[in-house]
């Protein structure tokens, strides 16, 4: 301990680096500190590095942003001491000086925290001007236009972002003088007319602030700096992180970058691009570009931009260096990047570059086309798709003669991100939300979209926006979400305040039904009917990788042979859960188990009183009393016997030899039973019994606490007959199958132990109608190798496991129970708190969605222990929601169970995180 002490005095003692320079072919940081010097100065540290014409700056760190906020928004003298030796540094190398009006320093000042985060400050360019230095830079670019522009965005930057002016202040008051001009765009304003907006901005920012606007740099730079520290905890920034759960960030880093100028004229531009296509993959450069621009014009739609290739016939050496630098950095990141360059007089520079945000289409495309190209490994690119994305590649498409016949409204919009929506439209983000929370499925309509949109653009099924292009805001969140968006429909005209939008000479309205086709740019009139997706090209070739390196096996939940068929074709290795209450649900057989439910209860008073009769005589009344339920209750399981077995065998015939896992009924009676009035005098009516009697039924089946009440093997053991009826459905339909040819591997599982005993009778119970089903049709084991074995749900069968266990072949895991029972926590009832219990950090996730390893966990994992030790070949499975959530396979995979079972869409999706858990062991 001492010596941590004297190493941390030590550590002190030399000065802390809270700043650090990127120029000159150096830099301070590198790509691996991003959480030190954030996501955009991490990677303009190593572009510098790797010789890329980078604009010198210099980072404050993210340590500063955590220190800003702990000392009541003060810096420490180091960091204002560090950013003055930058500042010298920089005016060194550029050779000019903050301030100076003969040769003027402008900077850019950028936030920028270690995961990519738009909710937080808009940058703020052209900084160092002011009303000398703007003089000067008219000498020295003898460019009156352009000096005056810059001067002038930089007054409007400042004031909205900095100083919180409202902007629509400085938007109106531009287009006064551009009326007054006579002027359609920006760029027909003159120097003059720009002078005088300048002078209008400076009123507008003293009528809103009360001070002049500043004119000393320095004071600029600190004002910005502040506002980007402060824009970490503003409104839109929490929204952000909540949303994208970003979490354990210091804080955001701030990037000041030397100017570089992309309106000086035709021959100078800005623009973004994708080293390959995000949308789908292709190995092809992707971008967009505006000549005479600057900063956010690209993505800020207010001009359309030209797509890159047309920048080869513009400016064709700035095309080829561009080609060249997305070779460089693909080599080097090895992966697709996403870069911002400007051309200042045909000399090109980079300002950013990360990996760039793709559809999973893409992601799957690029992972697998890279290991071909030889610049990754299998592993990488198993380990570089998020399972969770892959759900986007198995979400419904048009069905294809649907959408042949559907009415085009616009075909201008471009195929931002793929994928098919329909939905009611709505044209704001909030009645999105508002209409989302009913229920209801929405596409979200806007002219564009904007940081403040993405709640909206979250429960929106797709987007649609009649402005910017391939690299717009609400481009790059929809593939960012794996959500479909046609941006740039140009031909449709978004009415917002009126709440409708015109398209081919119809008027929509919200609410009205319409789809979209992301992959193709084309929205619908209507709601077209979809079908399901296949796994096949780069998507099968992954998932086959997946599979050669994954331990555990997947299974699916599936209670029909249509399920059980999808989840097969999507790689599943059997059924580790089928549900069979359903299997009573059906219109054929409801009303027999209905019958059967009515007289349940008093069969089971007349055995009970069977059994403590006392005399020949009072048993013989006894049984007399008996005949007539008892016999309506057997008939009732006869007419269903037949039902069950036919389920079976088209869901063992779906499997092929896969695995079964089958429970036996588990829910309570009283759910079978109508609730309501007209419902109890139908049935009355139905079986031909009194109202009276159907009601007074469902009243004594009533339970307080139904999740803890008489069901699961409880019901079983009360109700022996309906159990067996089961297995012997079970069991004469894998019999059937096996005599067709087909091998069956059927599991049966015992829900809701609690002690062995439970287990060891139902037990016995199950393999005595095993052993007669098997003589009756001439089977034996080695035929139809069956099992029997327990789901692990009670808390009390997990510290008993190894009691249980004498009795299991398997154990399943049914961690919806086991957590509902675990936390006592009502499934029914914990949504009303458990968002709160998570924002104050009770629980890191909602426990039913992620397991909770810590609590719940350790019972699965004592359970397989226990379990191990006196039958060390048991096979160990989950089975609950967990069973698809990526990082509870991934805990799955570490304590080492036989497999998980998932939903079938969820399939290919537990089968890549089952890999990405191998290398995470
Ligand atoms: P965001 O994180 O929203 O992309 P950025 O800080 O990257 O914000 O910048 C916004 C825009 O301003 C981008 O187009 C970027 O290329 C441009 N920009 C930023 N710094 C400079 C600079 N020093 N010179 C020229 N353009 C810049
Ligand atoms: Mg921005
Ligand atoms: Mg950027």
């Amino acid at each position: 301990m001492p010596k941590q002490v004297v190493k941390k005095s030590s550590k002190k003692s030399s000065k802390k680096k809270y700043v650090f320079f990127f120029g000159g072919g150096k830099a301070d940081a590198r790509a691996d500190m991003k959480a030190i010097v954030g996501g955009k100065g991490a990677n303009l540290a190593e572009m510098t590095l790797i010789g890329l014409p980078v604009p010198p700056g210099f980072t404050l760190s993210t340590e500063v942003c955590q220190i800003y906020y702990e000392r009541g928004k003060k810096y420490p003298s180091e960091v204002k001491e560090q950013v003055q030796q930058c500042i010298r540094k920089l005016e060194r190398i550029t050779g000019k000086r903050f301030g100076d009006p003969s040769k003027p320093l402008l900077v850019s000042v950028r936030s920028g925290a270690a995961a990519s985060m738009p909710g937080m400050m808009d940058t703020v360019l052209n900084l160092g001007l002011n009303s000398r230095t703007v003089e000067g830079m008219v000498k020295l670019t003898g460019n009156e236009r352009f000096t005056w522009d810059a001067y002038r965005r930089f007054l409007q930057m400042f004031g909205d972002v900095v100083m919180e002016v409202p902007h629509h202040e400085f938007e109106e008051a531009l287009d006064g003088v551009k009326k007054h001009a006579g002027a359609k765009v920006d760029t027909d304003l003159s120097a003059d007319d720009l002078k005088e907006v300048v002078r209008i901005y400076k009123e507008i920012y003293f009528k809103y602030t009360g001070s002049q606007f500043p004119e000393n740099p320095e004071e600029q730079l600190w004002y910005s700096i502040n506002a980007v520290f402060g824009s970490w905890n503003n409104p839109r920034a929490i929204k952000y992180r909540q949303l994208y759960d970003i979490k354990g960030l210091l804080g955001t880093a701030v990037n000041v970058q030397t100017m570089v100028f992309g309106n000086m004229g035709e021959d100078s531009g800005t623009g973004v691009a994708f080293t390959r296509n995000p949308s789908n993959g292709k190995n092809e450069f992707y971008g967009e570009y505006l000549m005479n621009a600057q900063g956010e014009d690209v993505v800020a739609g207010i001009r359309t931009p030209n797509p890159i290739s047309q920048l080869k016939k513009v400016n064709s050496d700035s095309y080829n260096h561009l080609l060249k630098i997305r070779s460089i950095l693909e080599k080097h990141y090895k992966d697709m990047q996403d870069l911002e360059f400007t051309i200042e007089k045909g000399t090109l520079y980079i300002l950013q570059t990360r990996a760039g945000k793709r559809t999973a289409t893409a992601a799957v495309k690029m992972a697998v086309d890279m290991v071909k190209e030889r610049l990754i490994k299998k592993e990488e690119a198993i380990r570089r798709v998020s399972p969770i994305s892959l759900d986007q590649l198995l979400h419904p498409m048009f069905d294809e003669a649907e959408e042949k016949k559907a009415t085009i409204l616009s075909s201008e919009g471009l195929a931002a991100s793929p994928g098919a929506a329909t939905g009611q439209v709505v044209f704001s983000a909030e009645d999105a939300e508002a209409r989302a929370a009913m229920g209801e499925k929405v596409i979200l309509c806007r002219l564009e979209t904007s940081p403040e949109d993405i709640g909206g653009m979250a429960v929106a099924q797709g987007i649609l926006t009649a402005r910017g292009g391939q690299t717009s805001h609400a481009a790059v969140v929809a593939r960012g979400m794996g959500k479909c968006c046609v941006a740039g429909a140009g031909d449709v005209a978004i009415d917002h305040k009126n709440k409708r939008m015109m398209a081919a000479g119809k008027t929509i309205q919200e609410g009205d039904w319409i789809s979209l086709n992301g992959s193709k740019g084309i929205l619908y009139e209507g709601c077209i009917p979809t079908v399901e997706p296949k796994m096949t090209g780069p998507f099968e070739v992954l998932m086959k990788w997946a599979d050669s390196i994954r331990k555990l096996g997947i299974r699916t939940n599936a209670d029909t042979p249509r399920d059980a068929q999808i989840a097969v074709k999507l790689g599943a290795e059997g059924i580790g859960l089928c549900r069979t209450e359903h299997m009573f649900f059906e219109a054929d057989r409801i009303l027999s188990f209905r019958k059967l439910i009515l007289v349940a209860p008093q069969v089971r008073a007349l055995r009970s009183a069977l059994e403590d009769a006392r005399t020949e005589a009072e048993e013989a009344k006894i049984r007399h009393e008996l005949k007539v339920p008892l016999t309506q209750y057997e008939k009732a399981l006869e007419s269903l016997l037949p039902h069950q077995r036919s389920d079976f065998e088209g869901i063992f015939m779906a499997l092929k030899g896969l695995p079964c896992t089958i429970r036996t009924l588990d829910p309570p009676l009283h759910e079978f039973l109508p609730h309501d009035e007209d419902g109890q005098r139908e049935l009355a009516e139905a079986l031909n019994v009194s109202e009276e009697k159907v009601k007074n039924t469902v009243e004594s089946l009533k339970e307080f606490n139904p999740m803890l009440g008489h069901r699961g093997c409880r019901l079983g053991l009360t109700y022996p007959e309906v159990t067996e009826m089961q297995v012997r459905a079970i069991m004469e339909a894998a019999c059937h199958v096996r005599k067709r040819g087909v091998k069956v591997q059927p599991e049966i599982m015992i829900p809701l132990v609690g002690t062995a005993r439970e287990l060891e009778i139902s037990r016995e119970q199950v393999e005595r109608v095993i052993q007669k089903v098997f003589q009756e049709n001439k089977m034996k084991k080695s035929q139809i190798p069956y099992k029997i074995g327990t789901m692990i749900e009670v808390p009390r069968a997990a510290v008993t496991a190894d009691e249980v266990a004498l009795h299991a072949d398997f154990f399943s895991f049914g961690t919806n129970d086991l957590t509902q029972m675990g936390c006592g926590f009502s499934r029914d009832d914990a949504g009303r708190f458990l968002g709160e219990y998570v924002r104050m950090g009770i629980y890191e996730y909602d426990p039913f969605q992620v397991l909770d390893q810590a609590g719940v966990g350790k019972l699965v994992e004592m359970a397989c222990r226990l379990g191990r030790q006196v039958q060390p070949k048991i096979k160990l499975g989950i089975c609950g929601e967990h069973g698809g959530d990526p990082m509870s396979i991934k805990f799955c995979h570490r304590i080492g169970l036989t497999y998980v079972s998932c939903s079938p869409y969820r399939v290919p999706i537990a089968r890549l995180a089952a890999a990405q858990a191998v290398f995470q062991a």
